[in-house]
């Protein structure tokens, strides 16, 4: 049985013309048989909240076997040096490689039995989601859907690298999902 823990909730802030002040991404545990895998690793400035959360769970992150990436935005890999043992793996398309990561270049990648890394761009060129098949049918979004209001209200993430595919990436995403754990922000049902 295929498990899932929310390390940290993410969020996104912006100044009163829409800037970005601060960006710190969620990051998902998975736990399926005999693995442990980490979605989007976060920032240090979240690593207290994940830290807590492993304590709560009764795992290391040293038994973290594979992080998956869903890209190489700087708010969502900045922890990577936490999982020391982990195989690390991004889709292929991003000019800024994660040295020593397994990159992807498949539509659809299985990483385990009812894990697997899509393609979704849009947001940028290698962004992925993972979906995954536990008791209801998750999507780790990554910045396919940076927020709640991105899937509900049909809206391409403000930062895009394709309009066009964002939306189709989106619609991917609906047509699977169940519950959805945006990049930023916490599960929401769809
Ligand atoms: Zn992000």
């Amino acid at each position: 049985m295929i498990q899932l823990d929310v390390l940290c909730i993410g969020f996104l802030e912006r100044d009163f013309e829409g800037e970005l002040t601060a960006a710190h991404s969620t990051s998902t545990l998975i736990r399926a048989e005999g693995r442990n895998i980490v979605v989007d690793v976060s920032t240090p400035y979240m690593w207290p909240a994940v830290k807590t959360s492993f304590r709560q769970i009764g795992i290391f992150p040293e038994d973290v076997d594979t992080v998956i990436l869903t890209h190489t935005h700087s708010d969502h890999v900045g922890n990577l040096k936490r999982y020391p043992k982990a195989k690390v793996y991004v889709h292929k398309g991003g000019k800024s490689e994660i040295s020593g990561a397994t990159v992807v270049e498949d539509d659809e990648f299985q990483i385990c039995p009812g894990v697997r890394m899509v393609h979704t761009p849009g947001h940028c060129t290698e962004e992925s989601s993972v979906f995954i098949e536990a008791d209801r049918r998750y999507v780790c979004a990554g910045d396919a859907v940076p927020l709640e209001g991105n899937l509900k209200e049909n809206k391409a993430p403000a930062l895009n690298t394709d309009r066009r595919l964002a939306l189709e990436s989106i619609e991917r995403i609906r047509r699977y999902a169940d519950v959805v754990i945006p990049g930023h922000g916490a599960p929401f049902i769809v």
